[in-house]
């Protein structure tokens, strides 16, 4: 794994490869106490000819650079993130699964370190990249049966619900639970103001298709911006079908064709079912829908099976560090 530290008047300078295991954190560090952190996740790729690629890494450098802002905490530069990813992944390449099998999963952690009760002055920020395998969930994975919370809301206006924050999973665990308990796979959450708008579910994005239309909820500050969402809106732009990021009320949703949720870990995952109010919606599935087409090519372009026309793969090469340690 990386680590890399700070304090609050300088910026993160030298980061270092370590072995993988606990870490030491003063008690009252800020991150334990008050819950300032981030977190990252992406993916390094297995191509056919071996090689290895990582997926739009500069935005998530840029997200966590975001969340640090409104944290105030200090961040690495994107060129940094993506060094210490890089390196990462080069320490960890014979778990980087053969093409098509998986990925090697990449969690940048960012976490306020300082051994300072204070909650207005941090002066030591961590910042942290781990990896480990992942299989494909949706090849083994059923499409989701989603249940509307009513009750419990994920983010407000105004709060941290559009930053990667370490804090956006708790609030969302206790409906999870009752959810799945009931067979549920996951909980689509509605907007805390009006109780009427979809916005995401718990770790992903949500998308409807209606004829031609794409849609997917607008980004007003309570919804994660995910990269999975921007790029699936582009690839969708580029096979012609009509894309609205807009307010879409819950009684529309259920009125779709289509239904699926897009993050890093579910790639592009089918809903198959919506649960509203004891009302079950089905939706449209299989190899004919918008969302394995649009899976299809995302993957492709992520493993290199597709040549990436958009520009958004970066290739990890072993010998840019052995050149760069040189120097
Ligand atoms: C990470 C995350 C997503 C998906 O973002 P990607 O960049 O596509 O992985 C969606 N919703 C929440 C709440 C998340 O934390």
């Amino acid at each position: 794994m990386y680590m890399m530290k700070c304090s609050n008047e300088e910026n993160f300078l030298h980061g270092k490869l370590i072995p993988y295991g606990n870490i030491e954190l003063s008690p009252v560090a800020g991150v334990l106490n008050y819950g300032q952190g981030l977190f990252e996740g992406l993916k390094a790729y297995r191509r056919e000819d071996g090689g290895i690629q990582l997926f739009r890494p500069e935005q998530n450098a840029l997200r966590m650079k975001m969340g640090a802002e409104r944290l105030c905490m200090q961040s690495p530069s994107v060129d940094q993130f993506i060094d210490a990813v890089k390196h990462v992944v080069i320490a960890n390449k014979r778990f980087v699964p053969p093409a098509g099998k998986g990925a090697l999963y990449v969690r940048p952690l960012l976490m306020a370190s300082a051994p300072h009760i204070g909650m207005n002055f941090t002066p030591e920020f961590t910042f942290l990249v781990f990896s480990t395998p992942v299989g494909y969930f949706y090849k083994g994975r059923p499409p989701f049966d989603l249940f509307v919370e009513k009750k419990l809301r994920r983010a407000v206006p105004g709060g941290t619900g559009s930053i990667k924050s370490i804090a956006n999973y708790a609030p969302v665990i206790l409906a999870q639970a009752q959810a799945t308990a009931k067979g549920f796979s996951d909980v689509l959450f509605l907007d805390s103001v009006n109780g009427k708008y979809v916005e995401e579910v718990a770790s992903c994005n949500i998308f409807m298709v209606k004829g031609n239309v794409v849609s997917t909820p607008a980004l007003h500050g309570t919804i994660l911006p995910g990269i999975t969402r921007k790029s699936i809106i582009d690839i969708a732009l580029s096979f012609g079908y009509q894309v609205e990021e807009r307010m879409i009320p819950v009684e529309e949703l259920l009125e779709a064709d289509e239904v699926f949720c897009t993050g890093t870990a579910v790639i592009v995952n089918p809903v198959s079912t919506v649960t509203y109010e004891n009302k079950r919606v089905t939706y449209n599935i299989g190899k004919e829908v918008v969302s394995h087409k649009l899976y299809e090519t995302l993957t492709g372009i992520q493993t290199g099976r597709i040549e990436d026309s958009m520009g958004w793969t970066l290739q990890v090469n072993v010998e840019d560090f052995a050149s760069k340690t040189n120097k």
